[in-house]
C-alpha cells in the first residue's frame, strides 16, 4: 500500500446558529455555538486516515490552543503528524460562520498559519517525496507552494491528485505534472469555461483537461454522483438517493477516499464507486471531519 501525503490547510470552524443573520452593527442573542475542526487539507487527511490509508499530513498551525487541538485530533485519528509544523508568528487558521434557521450562512476566514505554509516548509517534508507515494493537495494554502509541491512530487515520480478547491486558475505547465484532478461543477467551469449541468457537459469539460495534459479526470456532481474520464475510458457512477443532512466536506471525503483507493491499486470503477459511497455517507451525517466514515461504516 502506498503512503498518502496530504499537503494543505487546517482550520477551526466556529459556528453560531441563530434564527437569522445579524445586520451590520447588530448584536443577536440566543444562538447555539459549535466548534468544529475543518480546513480542506485536514478534512481530506482525516477522511483518508479513517478509511484505512497510511496518511501523512503536512500543514502549519499556530502556537495556540487551536493548533494544539488540531494536532491532538490528527493523532487520535491515526494521521502521521511529524510535519504538522508550528508557526510562531501567525495564529491557527479560523473560520467564523454564522448560520440562520434556513441554513443560509455568512463566513469569514482568517487563514493565519495556513497562509505561511512555504516552499521551505514543503522541503522540510522532503523525506516523504518518494516514488511509490501519492500526493493529495488542494488550493487553500499559498498557490506558489501548491505548484512547488506538485512539481517536486511529480519529479520524484509520485502520483499527484489535485483537488482544485477553492476554485482558482491553474497554470498550463502544471497540468502535465498531475496524475488526477477532481473538480466539482463550479471549479470545472472556472477551469474550462464549460457550464456543467448534464453528463454531456461533463464529458466535454473533462476532455478539455485531458488535452491540457492530465491523464485522469474525476468530476464530482453533487447529488448526481461522479464522472471519470481518461484517454481510453469513461465511467459515470450515480449516487444512491439518500436524505442529505449536511453536505459540508462531501468533496473532501470523496478526495480522501479516492487517495485511499489509488493507494491500494484499485480499478478505476472500484475507486470511483468507493469514493462516491464514502462521500454519500458523509452527507448523511452532520459536521465535516465528524461525518467522514470509517472503513467499517461502508
Ligand atoms: P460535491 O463536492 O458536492 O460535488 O460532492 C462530492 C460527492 O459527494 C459527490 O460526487 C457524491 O458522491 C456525494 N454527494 C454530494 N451531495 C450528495 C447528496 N445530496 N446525496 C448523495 N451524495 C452526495
Amino acid at each position: 500500500m502506498s503512503k498518502i501525503i496530504v499537503i494543505g490547510s487546517s482550520n477551526t470552524d466556529m459556528v453560531i446558529v441563530s434564527d437569522r443573520l445579524p445586520k451590520p452593527g447588530e448584536t443577536i442573542l440566543g444562538g447555539q455555538f459549535l466548534l468544529n475542526p475543518g480546513g480542506k487539507g485536514a478534512n481530506q487527511a482525516v477522511a483518508a486516515a479513517k478509511l484505512g490509508g497510511e496518511t501523512h499530513f503536512v500543514c502549519k498551525v499556530g502556537n495556540d490552543v487551536f493548533g494544539e487541538m488540531a494536532r491532538k485530533q490528527f493523532i487520535e485519528t491515526g494521521i502521521h503528524c511529524e510535519f504538522v509544523q508550528t508557526d510562531f508568528e501567525n495564529p491557527s487558521g479560523v473560520a467564523l460562520i454564522n448560520v440562520d434557521a434556513h441554513g443560509e450562512n455568512c463566513i469569514t476566514v482568517a487563514s493565519g498559519a495556513n497562509g505561511s505554509l512555504s516552499k521551505a516548509d514543503i522541503d522540510n517534508a522532503s523525506i516523504l517525496f518518494e516514488k511509490e507515494n501519492i500526493l493529495l493537495i488542494q488550493l487553500e494554502i499559498p498557490l506558489a507552494s501548491v505548484w512547488y509541491a506538485v512539481e517536486k512530487a511529480a519529479n520524484a515520480g509520485m502520483k499527484v491528485i489535485l483537488n482544485p478547491a477553492p476554485a482558482a486558475q491553474i497554470p498550463d505547465h502544471i497540468y502535465p505534472h498531475l496524475f488526477a484532478i477532481t473538480p466539482n461543477e463550479t471549479e470545472i467551469e472556472l477551469l474550462t469555461g464549460i457550464t456543467v449541468t448534464h453528463l454531456d457537459d461533463a464529458k466535454k469539460a473533462a476532455k478539455k483537461l485531458i488535452e491540457k495534459g492530465v491523464p485522469h479526470v474525476f468530476i464530482t456532481l453533487g447529488a448526481q454522483g461522479a464522472y471519470y474520464q481518461s484517454a481510453h475510458d469513461e465511467l459515470f457512477v450515480p449516487t444512491q438517493a439518500v436524505k442529505a443532512v449536511d453536505t459540508t466536506a462531501a468533496g473532501d471525503c470523496f478526495n480522501g477516499a479516492l487517495a485511499v483507493a489509488l493507494s491500494k491499486q484499485k480499478t478505476w470503477l472500484d475507486a470511483i464507486t468507493f469514493s462516491c459511497r464514502a462521500a454519500t455517507y458523509s452527507v448523511m451525517h452532520a459536521g465535516a471531519q465528524a461525518s467522514m466514515p470509517k472503513l467499517s461504516d461502508l
